[in-house]
C-alpha cells in the first residue's frame, strides 16, 4: 500500500516548523500545508470524490495548486492539470475525454473551466472554497492506501500528432523520482528549490515540486518568470537547486548587468530539461556566474525522469547524462536492434517512471509500450560511460535531398554566432529538395544580421548540405507554456528559398 502524500506528511512531523512552500512574501511551513490537504481532502470527501475518481486541477503556480494536488492524493483520487491558458473547447475535451467528475479551478481562472463544467453539468470548485472547513478536519483525514499501480495523475501531452493524449502516471511512477534524484545527487532534506515552471506540467509538477515537498525542501514559486525576477530569487533566498527550460538559462545570460558569481554561489544544482540545451549557453553561463548548467532528460510519459548529469567528473556538454539508477536506456536502429557506442538511433527507455499507459487509447500503448520498454520517438546516443546525448526528436528531422540533417546541430552551430540571441532550425517542404533546411532566429537587439554573410558563416562551420537556405528574423519565437520554443507553432507561409 502507498500514499503520495506520505513522505510530506512525515515531514510535517518532523520539523513542522520549516518553510515547504514559498511564492514572494507568502509562506507555508510543512504544518500549515499539511493541515491544510487534510482540510481539501475533507472538502473533497465531502463533494463525494473518493478513490479512482478523476479531478481535474486547473491553477497556476501558487501554494493552492499544492494543496489540491496533494488533497486528491490523500482521497485516493487521480488529478488531471491542465494549462491555465485552456478554453472552454479543450478543457470539454479532456473532461469528456477523461471522464471527470468535479471541477477545481483557481478563482482568476475559473471562467473556462466554469463554462466548461457547465455546459456538461459537472459541478466546479474554486480553490478558495478548502479554507472555509472547520480545524477538526485536519485532525479527521488521513489519507487512504493506495495500490502502487493506482492512477496518481493524468497528464495530457501536447497532441503534436492528432488529439492529446492522457499520460497515466502511477503512484510509484510519482514517488520514484525523488528517490532516483535522492540516490543520483545528494538531493538532501535542507534544499532551497526555485522554479518559474507551470505546476501543470510534469516537469515543475512532479520533478520540480514533488521532489521538493516529498524531500523535506523549501520550494520557491515564481510566476511569470522574468530573468531578473528569477536571478533575485536565487541570490535573496540563497537557492541550492533551481530548474528551468533552456530559454529561461538563455534569457539570463541576456541580462547584462547587475549579477556576479557571489549571487549563485549557494546554487548547488542548476538543472536543465525540456528541450534541448545550446552548448554555448552552457559555456557561458559557466564564464559569466562560475555555474554549471546539468542536464536531464525526461518526457510526461516518464514523469520527466531518466536520466541526469551526474555530479563526478568534468562537465560533458551536450550530453543529458547517463540513466538514473534503476532505470535503463538503450538506442535502437529501426528494426528495433541496439545500435553500436556513439551511433544515432531511437531512445528506448525501462524504468520506475515509465507510465502505465496512455487512458482510453489501447493502440496508442501498445505502440509505445513495447515488451516493458517506452519508445520516445526522440533520436539519441550513448557513448562507452552510457552518457546519453539527445540528438532530435524523429519528427523533427529533415531529409534534404536525400540527406539527414538534424536541426539541433545546425542550431548548436547558429548559437555560437555572436548576435544570435534565439533560433529555431525546420524543415519546410520543397518541390526540388523534398524538404528545405529554414532557420528563424531573434538577432540580439540592436544589431542586423546580413543572411548572405550569415550563411557563409554557417558554412565554415558544416557541411554545405546542412546550411539553411531560408533565414528568416523575428522579434520572439513562440513558445509553449513552459517556455520551450514551439517550432509547430512558427509561421511557415513566408519560409521560402531565396531563387
Ligand atoms: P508533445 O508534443 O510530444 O506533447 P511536449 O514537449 O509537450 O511534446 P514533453 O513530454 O513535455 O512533451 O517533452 C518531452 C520531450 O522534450 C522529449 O521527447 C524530448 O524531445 C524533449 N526533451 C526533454 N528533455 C530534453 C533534453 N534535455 N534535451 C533535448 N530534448 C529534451
Amino acid at each position: 500500500m502507498a500514499s503520495i502524500v506520505t513522505d510530506l506528511r512525515q515531514c510535517a512531523d518532523s520539523h513542522p516548523d520549516r518553510p515547504a512552500v514559498r511564492a514572494g512574501d507568502r509562506i507555508l511551513s510543512y504544518a500549515d500545508l499539511r493541515d491544510r490537504i487534510a482540510r481539501a481532502a475533507t472538502r473533497l470527501a465531502a463533494a463525494g470524490v473518493s478513490r479512482d475518481d478523476r479531478v481535474l486541477l486547473i491553477a497556476p503556480s501558487v501554494p493552492e495548486f499544492a494543496i489540491a494536488y496533494y488533497g486528491l492524493q490523500s482521497v485516493g483520487a487521480t488529478a488531471i492539470t491542465l494549462n491555465v491558458m485552456s478554453t472552454p473547447a479543450e478543457i470539454g475535451y479532456v473532461i469528456d475525454d477523461s471522464g471527470t467528475s468535479l471541477v477545481l479551478a483557481w478563482h482568476r481562472c475559473a471562467e473556462a473551466a466554469r463554462s466548461a463544467a457547465g455546459e456538461r453539468g459537472l459541478p466546479m470548485l474554486e480553490l478558495t472554497e478548502f479554507e472555509n472547513e472547520p480545524d477538526d478536519a485536519v485532525a479527521a483525514t488521513a489519507p487512504v492506501d493506495r495500490d502502487a499501480d493506482d492512477t496518481a495523475v493524468i497528464l495530457y501531452t501536447s497532441g503534436t500528432t492528432g488529439r492529446p493524449k492522457g499520460a497515466q502516471l502511477t503512484v510509484a511512477n510519482i514517488d520514484a523520482v525523488p528517490a532516483a534524484f535522492q540516490a543520483a545527487l545528494q538531493v538532501g532534506e535542507h534544499e532551497r528549490w526555485a522554479t518559474a515552471l507551470p505546476l501543470f506540467h510534469c516537469f515543475g509538477q512532479v520533478v520540480v515540486m514533488h521532489n521538493a515537498l516529498a524531500g523535506g525542501g523549501t520550494l520557491s514559486l515564481l510566476s511569470p518568470f522574468t530573468p531578473t525576477a528569477f536571478m533575485d530569487r536565487l541570490r535573496d533566498e540563497h537557492i541550492t537547486i533551481a530548474c528551468g527550460v533552456p530559454t529561461m538559462w538563455n534569457a539570463m545570460l541576456q541580462v547584462t548587468e547587475g549579477y556576479t558569481p557571489a549571487d549563485f554561489a549557494d546554487l548547488r544544482l542548476a538543472c536543465s530539461g525540456g528541450a534541448s540545451m545550446p552548448g554555448e549557453v552552457i559555456r557561458e553561463f559557466s564564464d559569466r556566474f562560475g555555474c554549471s548548467i546539468l542536464e536531464g532528460y525526461g518526457l510526461t510519459e516518464t514523469a520527466g525522469t531518466t536520466t541526469f548529469r551526474n555530479l563526478e567528473g568534468p562537465p560533458k556538454v551536450g550530453t543529458v547524462g547517463p540513466a538514473l539508477p534503476g532505470f535503463t536506456i538503450e538506442v535502437r536502429d529501426p528494426d528495433g536492434h541496439p545500435v553500436p557506442a556513439d551511433e544515432i538511433g531511437e531512445i528506448f527507455i525501462k524504468g520506475p517512471t515509465v507510465m502505465k499507459g496512455y487512458w482510453n487509447r489501447p493502440d496508442a500503448t501498445a505502440a509505445e509500450l513495447v515488451d516493458g520498454w517506452f519508445r520516445t520517438g526522440d533520436l539519441g546516443t550513448m557513448d562507452t560511460d552510457g552518457d546519453v546525448r539527445i540528438v532530435d526528436r524523429t519528427k523533427d528531422m529533415i531529409i534534404r535531398g536525400g540527406y539527414n540533417v538534424y536541426p539541433r546541430e545546425v542550431e548548436e552551430v547558429l548559437y555560437t554566432h555572436p548576435d544570435i540571441v534565439e533560433v529555431a532550425v525546420i524543415g519546410v517542404s520543397d518541390d526540388h529538395y523534398g524538404e528545405e533546411i529554414a532557420a528563424v532566429i531573434t538577432p540580439r537587439p540592436g544589431t542586423q544580421i546580413d543572411p548572405d554573410a550569415l550563411r557563409a558563416w554557417t558554412k565554415e562551420r558544416l557541411s554545405a548540405y546542412k546550411v539553411p537556405r531560408i533565414i528568416r528574423f523575428v522579434d520572439a519565437l513562440p513558445k509553449g507554456a513552459t517556455g520551450k520554443i514551439l517550432k509547430r507553432a512558427i509561421d511557415r507561409s513566408e519560409l521560402v528559398a531565396p531563387t
